[in-house]
């Protein structure tokens, strides 16, 4: 029998409340035999980061691990789970603040001091399930093998392809009547180094356990009422979204859409495993299927955003009529390791977006422009907007009313991207005018 895949974020794991509810669901599903991923609770991460950051030889940071372990004790206090659970890895968070151990270098520091809130909150979720009567029991992924090589970073790290066997060859050899719960965003490189799979890249772990085990689906809680129309923190008329196609989840993803984590896709895509979003919050909501194929019901399916992207606009008269002035731009892009979101090509022209949070890395790369190029001129503060649908192409007058919808509202479209066949179009506009402009665009295709 297939197995399948139950994967909870933070907001479904950050409360004793919702760790019973999650208890309930995975109990409700016992005959599926699931295998739960966990992220860890919600704020922890970025309270991780943070102590890591801040984290220096000769400072004291018993406040900051007393912040961190309160957060879970309250949690663990209500369910009747003894605080000694965490006692080794609040032991291990206190020797790596302190730098006990020299040889670990920042990025392997930061690493292993962020895997401590997945690896305490995977060991909560399982005790509480215990004590409530369902059998499970907590594993790092690693320990059922989920390795990565160590680049492009520690932090957001490849996932090894024998990682899907050696799953496989884990899961062989457990119970199967007690009820693994995973570590997400978690992983070990050949050195036994923590290694990290990129924020919110628990959906993709749950998806790399779902495809190494032929799962039947994988199933994504989070506290929405799945993929809908919009962000509904920004725009409260969003509606879900009944089924999706993997290749409109992974656009959306890809150009901001939290809910789901862009690299998850990829691995049910390839063998065919739905994935469902659903909210553990309002459980009766059907949430969304994401499938092979949809019938497109509209131009546009969803539409997303991403803050603070940067743009860059290279201009130069000698670009005119010398094709390898364009390769020479995107070359010098491909050797920072900066990847791009949207970028108009014209014959004087090269004009790129790219995520805000590479900031170290785009000073270099300009630099590199500089050396060969007449006008390199960057601009901060940006936002982009996605409209995407598989109807898209296909729909006439899609980009006029994108385009009316914006102008409207007296925004100013700085740049705009749409490939040929694509089921995306993006427009790039000033920060600060980022709601509005998605809420007129919800209410264009939408309301
Ligand atoms: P989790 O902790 O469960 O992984 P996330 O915070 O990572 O949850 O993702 C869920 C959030 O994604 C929602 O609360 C919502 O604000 C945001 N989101 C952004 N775009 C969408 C969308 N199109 N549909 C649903 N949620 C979205
Ligand atoms: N806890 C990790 C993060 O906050 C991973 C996740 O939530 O999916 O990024
Ligand atoms: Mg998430």
């Amino acid at each position: 029998m297939s197995r399948i895949i139950q994967k909870f974020g933070g907001t479904s794991v950050g409360s004793a409340g919702s760790i019973r509810t999650v208890v309930d669901i995975i109990r409700e599903s016992l005959d599926q035999q699931p295998v739960v991923i966990v992220s860890a609770m919600n704020g922890v991460t970025d309270q991780l980061i943070k102590a890591a950051k801040e984290a220096t030889p000769c400072l004291n940071v018993p406040l900051t691990i007393d912040t961190i372990a309160d957060r879970h004790y309250k949690e663990m206090d209500d369910l009747g789970i003894p605080r000694s659970l965490i006692k080794q890895e609040l032991t291990e968070l206190e020797g790596l603040l302190a730098f006990t151990d020299e040889r670990i270098a920042v990025q392997g520091r930061s690493s292993a001091v962020q895997s401590l809130g997945e690896r305490m909150s995977s060991k909560i979720v399982a005790a509480a399930a215990q004590e409530l009567g369902v059998p499970a029991e907590a594993f790092n992924s690693y320990d059922l093998g989920l390795l990565t090589a160590s680049v492009p970073s520690l932090l957001e790290a490849d996932v090894l392809p024998s990682s899907y066997s050696a799953i496989a060859r884990a899961f062989a050899g457990l119970d199967p009547g007690v009820v693994p719960v995973v570590t997400g965003y978690i992983a070990r490189d050949g050195d036994g180094r923590v290694t990290l799979l990129g924020r919110g890249s628990s959906d993709y772990s749950a998806t790399i356990f779902g495809s190494a085990l032929g799962a039947s689906k994988v199933q994504i809680w989070t506290d929405a009422d799945g993929i809908m129309t919009a962000d509904p923190r920004l725009v409260p008329g969003a509606r879900s979204i009944g089924e999706i196609s993997y290749d409109e989840a992974a656009q959306l993803a890809y150009y901001g859409a939290k809910v789901m984590h862009p690299k998850a896709i990829e691995p049910a895509s390839k063998k065919g495993i739905p994935i469902q979003v659903l909210n553990t919050r309002n459980r009766s909501c059907p949430g969304t299927a994401i499938v092979r194929e949809t019938q497109p019901n509209g131009p546009i399916t969803s539409i997303t955003y991403k803050r603070a992207p940067l743009a860059v606009r290279i201009s130069s008269p000698e670009m005119v009529g010398a094709p390898d002035y364009k390769a020479r731009i995107f070359g010098v892009f491909g050797r920072h390791n900066i990847s791009i979101d949207m970028g108009p090509i014209s014959n004087t022209g090269v004009s790129v977006t790219f995520d805000g949070t590479h900031g170290k890395d785009i000073s270099a790369a300009i630099d590199d422009l500089k050396a060969f190029s007449h006008d390199v001129k960057l601009t901060e503060g940006m936002a982009s907007v996605t409209l995407v649908g598989q109807g898209i192409k296909d729909t006439p007058g899609t980009t006029a009313t994108a385009f009316e919808s914006v102008s409207k509202a007296g925004i100013n479209v700085a740049m705009v991207s749409q490939g040929l066949g694509e089921r995306c179009l993006s427009l790039a506009i000033e920060g600060k005018y980022l709601p509005l402009a998605v809420q007129n665009l919800h209410k264009a295709f939408f309301e």
